[in-house]
């Protein structure tokens, strides 16, 4: 599709990856195909010796229904290359170890998903990759924690799950002029909401499995970023086998096409719940950047366009009374997972933060009292009264 303006956001999301396919199919197919043949040994040598790009395996990404779901993504993300992996964690291992060897370090400011703290924290200083973990507030010490060893510094923003907004300018310009990349995990973001490379950031990744794919049926993850940075990670992507499945592609696509309205959605709804929960007086603290008083707010207004639907609450009980509020919840579904359609609810000391010890997690500001929402696509009015009768 070629127009004289740049198209917008949601009519990317339909059209970017999209050519009417050979049967004049409205979307592309599904090819669940492993392997592709060819006419010729002539026309498997082109590909496979890179002058042609065509179809080859599945598990390399030379399959069509990849490689349009791929474009998709990089286009919303404003990148020129996308790639998409089983997992969000898959996306985030196959880089780290494509761009760090034993001995090299990696700097990650704020608080990060589990999984990633685990990777950073335990998996990868196995094979001789160590990690210096900086929190937010610190963020004037990074130019002294960054080494001559220091190839990555990873973040989230906002952070899970105290909402923490990082200002990606700043951090990116620090880490450029000491050599390393910055990579930007934009899952609670999403691509609607905030571009990460405008801001100087040279890889995103995302966990596919939360807002991008929305509908809690599906997992998959994606890296995206210019052609050259992305050229190391090929390789690993490739051998550790992490490429996302053909059916996944296909599901993630579909979910895609309706990413700006149901982001929008999720918008409004964040910051009416995040509201109402601020003046709610069981209510110690609501943390969502859409606040005006919440610290992070002045930056998350210069990079970001919406605010999300995550919001975390400290309530002005112990474990057991923000519990007993968490049980009574009957649309808030009590799950670790984001950016579905329906809403849900979690405790960060009972899932994502439960193996944190007790001195870290008052380090990082993560309260027993504390409570995590994902606002869903219901009426918020609904989603407001089932809270408003937990809470009393
Ligand atoms: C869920 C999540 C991940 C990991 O993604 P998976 O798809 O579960 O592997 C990474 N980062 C963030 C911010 C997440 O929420």
């Amino acid at each position: 599709m070629t127009t004289s303006r740049t198209q917008g956001f949601s009519t990317k999301c339909i059209h970017a990856g999209e050519p009417l396919d050979a049967n004049g199919g409205i979307h592309p197919p599904l090819y669940n195909h492993s392997t592709f043949g060819f006419r010729s040994t002539k026309d498997v040598l082109d590909v496979v010796e890179g002058r042609a790009q065509g179809n080859l395996y599945t598990r390399y990404g030379l399959n069509p229904t990849i490689r349009s779901v791929e474009e998709k993504i990089a286009a919303l993300e404003g990148g020129e290359l996308a790639w998409v992996f089983s997992s969000g964690m898959a996306a985030e291992s196959a880089t780290f170890l494509a761009y760090c060897k034993a001995g090299d370090h990696i700097v990650c400011i704020g608080d990060v998903y589990g999984g990633t703290f685990e990777l950073l924290g335990k998996n990868l200083p196995a094979v001789g990759i160590t990690t210096t973990f900086l929190l937010g507030s610190e963020l004037d010490r990074l130019p002294d924690v960054i080494t001559p060893k220091t190839r990555v510094v990873f973040f989230e923003t906002p952070t899970n799950p105290n909402m923490e907004v990082l200002d990606i300018e700043r951090i990116a310009k620090v880490t450029r002029t000491k050599g390393a990349l910055t990579v930007v995990d934009n899952t609670f973001a999403t691509p609607m909401n905030q571009s990460p490379l405008q801001l100087g950031a040279d890889l995103v990744i995302h966990s596919t499995t939360k807002y991008m794919g929305g509908h809690s049926d599906l997992t998959g993850g994606a890296v995206i970023g210019k052609k050259e940075l992305l050229g190391p990670i090929w390789g690993w992507r490739k051998n550790l086998g992490q490429m996302m499945a053909p059916d996944v592609a296909f599901l993630l696509a579909r979910s895609l096409r309706t990413l700006a309205v149901r982001v929008r959605a999720h918008n409004v709804t964040g910051q009416f719940i995040a509201e109402r929960l601020a003046k709610h007086p069981r209510v110690k603290r609501a943390n969502y950047p859409g606040l005006p008083n919440f610290a992070g707010h002045e930056i998350a207004k210069r990079q970001m366009s919406g605010f999300g639907g995550m919001v975390s609450f400290v309530l002005d009980g112990d474990a057991a009374a923000t519990a007993a509020v968490v049980d009574r919840l009957r649309l808030f579904t009590i799950a670790p997972s984001l950016g579905g359609v329906e809403s849900l609810v979690t405790q960060p000391i009972t899932t994502t933060h439960h193996d944190v010890s007790k001195e870290d997690r008052a380090r990082r500001g993560i309260d027993d009292g504390m409570v995590r929402l994902s606002c869903g696509l219901e009426d918020a009015e609904d989603l407001w009264a089932d809270l408003e009768a937990a809470l009393g």
